[in-house]
């Protein structure tokens, strides 16, 4: 049953794995430790009672391969480009080496102790690996990650004290009507059917949090996108209760001349640098989206109006200040924006709305020559700055 289970989740591993072109977050390696050690019991059930025999050999080669291809399938669950065949080989040469010199010089208990305590400690340094993980590059992922941790520890907890068994009292510990080995293949069977739809659970988890980063952002300069800024600005909310909020809508001047001056793609270099200085220089926590074209939004949370006025002005004058390179050796460029500031709000609901301010504000800053700050309506402090 236990080797069913493995091998018939290697052939799922693999075929998600091909699913997943380019990035595929280790499964495929989890399905060749799965292969690896389905085939290993395999073996196992073939060759009966313990003996010496190339096969048995082969055997604990291919059971203590798979725990190392599970590690190298984990670090690149976590994104390192470990190699795979190089190190396999080398362990897989070395471990067949040792086990001669063992069987050899110590006899077959030490070369049964020698595989109880390899798993148990590669078991260790996976479970250590997944809390690495977890602390490090998959943090919202910390419960699970946790989760997987304690399940690998048992299977470490398990071939330790079968290497101590085996020192206590020789090959007679593995006898399959002992109750320790009872144990040891219930949970391991356990674990044959927890364990893969826990990591198909986490490579989705993944992919739809991929998914929804990409929806949400700009592909061009990574800023969040309309989407993405009605989605965040909701979340600020929800969290921080009825704040108020000020949008402001960034539109590069003449960025048309540009484009034509200096073609599309130095165009595209402008709009990639305007969106590194709004982000610089707004505050942690406020909004910074590309609407679309040369248009940007920064909303400002937590602010009243003077205060937003004057993150208005620091945008703009961060702008104005920035060289941009748009070629190697060629000249520097220098852009201007125009920033129409909202109305104060305090709800998701009248993003609308302040976008239509910002933008009439922002229609008369254009139409008062550029390079300027201007607000939302005549009823508000009538500030322009230039
Ligand atoms: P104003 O000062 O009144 O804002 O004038 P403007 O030239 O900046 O505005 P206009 O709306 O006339 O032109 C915007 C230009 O932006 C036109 C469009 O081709 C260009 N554009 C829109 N999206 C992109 C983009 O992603 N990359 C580049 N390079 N150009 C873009
Ligand atoms: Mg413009
Ligand atoms: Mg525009």
């Amino acid at each position: 049953m236990l080797c069913a289970h493995l091998l018939c989740f290697a052939v799922m591993f693999l075929l998600i794995s091909k699913r997943l072109h380019g990035q595929k977050m280790g499964m495929d390696l989890f399905a060749l430790g799965n292969f690896l050690l389905g085939s290993a019991y395999v073996l196992q059930l073939l060759e009966g009672g313990p003996a010496w025999s190339p096969m048995s050999v082969v055997n604990h080669t291919l059971t203590l391969a798979s725990p190392v291809v599970y590690w190298l399938g984990a670090m690149r669950f976590f994104g390192h480009a470990v190699p795979l065949l190089s190190p396999l080989l080398v362990f897989a040469a070395l471990y067949s080496l040792a086990q001669v010199l063992v069987q050899w010089s110590l006899g077959p208990v030490a070369r049964y102790a020698m595989l109880s305590g390899g798993s148990a400690l590669l078991f260790f340094v996976m479970a250590l690996t997944v809390i690495y993980g977890a602390r490090t590059f998959a943090k919202d992922l910390y419960g699970e990650m946790v989760f997987f941790a304690a399940l690998i520890s048992g299977i470490c907890v398990l071939n330790a004290l079968k290497f101590m068994k085996l020192l206590d009292g020789g090959l007679d510990a593995l006898q399959m009507d002992r109750q320790f080995q009872l144990v040891f293949y219930i949970y391991m069977s356990f674990l044959a059917t927890v364990l893969p739809p826990s990591i198909v659970w986490l490579v989705l988890r993944r992919l739809t949090d991929q998914l929804r980063h990409i929806a949400a952002r700009d592909p061009m300069t990574q800023l969040l996108n309309r989407r993405g800024l009605t989605e965040a600005l909701q979340l600020s909310f929800n969290q921080r209760r009825a704040e108020h909020a000020h949008l402001l809508v960034v539109d590069v001047d003449h960025f048309k001349r540009i484009n034509d001056t200096y073609g599309h793609h130095a165009g595209d270099t402008v709009l990639c640098r305007v969106a590194e200085i709004l982000q610089a220089t707004a505050r942690r926590g406020d909004l910074v989206s590309r609407l679309g074209g040369e248009e940007f939004a920064v909303i400002c949370l937590h602010t009243d109006f003077p205060g937003a006025m004057h993150m208005a002005e620091r945008l703009r004058a961060a702008i104005e200040t920035q060289t941009i390179d748009i070629a190697e050796g060629g000249h520097p460029l220098q852009c201007t924006v125009t920033v129409g500031v909202s109305q104060g709000f305090a709800d998701a609901h009248a993003l609308e709305a302040a976008l239509q301010q910002a933008d009439a504000a922002l229609y008369r800053g254009k139409a008062a020559g550029r390079n300027r700050v201007e607000t939302a309506g005549p009823s508000m402090a009538t500030a322009s700055y230039a």
